[in-house]
C-alpha cells in the first residue's frame, strides 16, 4: 500500500510514523508512506499557502492553487483510490471504514488548516471526507495520523500475530473483554481462574461472553 499525505506541517507526521506498529510496517515494505509538504506547490515566491476568506470573517483559508499543483503532481506518477480531505463534517471514522480502506493500494490524503480549504478542491478532487469524531482539531494531521494507524494495522503482515487485528474492539460487532497478564495474584487482585485453567474452549467461551457483557453495558448500541 502506497499512502500520500500533503500538509502544511510535515513535522507534525515524524513521530506517529517512526515508532513501533507504523514503522515496523514501513521496514518491511508493508506500506510506503509520502509526506508532501504543500508549501513546495505553493506557486509564488512567499510559499504561502493561504489567504482571507472571500466575504470576510475570521480565520484564513488554504487556497485553491497549492493543492491543485500539488495533487496534479501526484497523480502524474499513480491513480489514487481516493483522495481524502479530512474534515469535521466528513463521514465519521469507524471499523468498517478503515477494513475497506486497508484494500487499496494508493490513498492520498489532504490536511486542511485554519478555517479549512478553498471549496473547489473538495469539489473537483476529493472523493472522499472523513472525520475522526465530532469535535474540531486544529488541524488535519492528527486525524491523518489516527485515519493511517487504522488502515496500515490491518495491513497482511503488519501486526506479528496476524489474527490479533481480528479479535479486536468492532471487529466482531463487540467491544473486546478485558485481559491479564503475570503476575496471577498482585496486592491479592487476582486474575480469573479460568484463565489458569489451560480449558481453551472454556477460556473462548468466558472470553465471548465476557466481551457480551461488556458490550452490553458499555455500548448496547452496538448490540441493536
Ligand atoms: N472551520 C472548520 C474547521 C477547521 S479545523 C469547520 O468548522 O468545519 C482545521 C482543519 O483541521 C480542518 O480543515 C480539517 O482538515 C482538520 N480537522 C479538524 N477537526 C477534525 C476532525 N474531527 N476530523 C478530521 N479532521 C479534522
Amino acid at each position: 500500500m502506497r499512502i500520500d499525505i500533503v500538509t502544511v506541517l510535515p513535522g507534525l507526521l515524524e513521530s506517529p510514523f517512526s515508532h513501533s506498529i507504523l514503522q515496523r510496517a514501513q521496514n518491511k515494505g508493508l506500506v510506503t508512506i509520502e509526506v508532501h509538504n504543500l508549501r513546495d506547490y505553493s506557486g509564488n515566491k512567499h510559499r504561502s499557502v493561504d489567504d482571507y476568506p472571500y466575504g470576510g470573517g475570521a480565520g484564513m483559508v488554504m487556497s485553491v492553487e497549492p493543492f491543485a499543483n500539488c495533487i496534479d503532481h501526484l497523480r502524474t506518477e499513480r491513480a489514487y483510490d481516493e483522495i481524502i480531505f479530512m474534515s469535521p463534517d466528513g463521514e465519521l471514522l469507524d471499523q468498517p471504514m478503515a477494513n475497506a480502506l486497508s484494500l487499496k493500494s494508493n490513498l492520498l490524503i489532504l490536511c486542511g488548516h485554519y478555517k479549512g480549504i478553498d471549496e473547489r478542491i473538495r469539489e473537483h478532487y476529493v472523493t472522499r471526507e472523513i472525520s475522526i469524531g465530532n469535535y474540531v482539531l486544529s488541524g488535519g494531521e492528527l486525524p491523518a495520523a489516527v485515519l493511517v494507524d487504522a488502515v496500515v494495522r490491518l495491513l497482511p503482515g503488519v501486526l506479528s500475530d496476524e489474527t490479533s487485528a481480528l479479535s479486536d474492539s468492532f471487529q466482531n460487532g463487540l467491544v473486546d473483554g478485558p485481559v491479564y497478564t503475570r503476575p496471577a495474584n498482585f496486592r491479592g487482585w487476582k486474575v480469573p481462574d479460568i484463565l489458569l485453567s489451560g480449558n481453551t474452549p472454556e477460556i473462548e467461551k468466558w472470553r465471548f461472553e465476557q466481551s457480551l457483557e461488556r458490550t452490553r453495558k458499555r455500548r448496547p448500541d452496538m448490540l441493536k
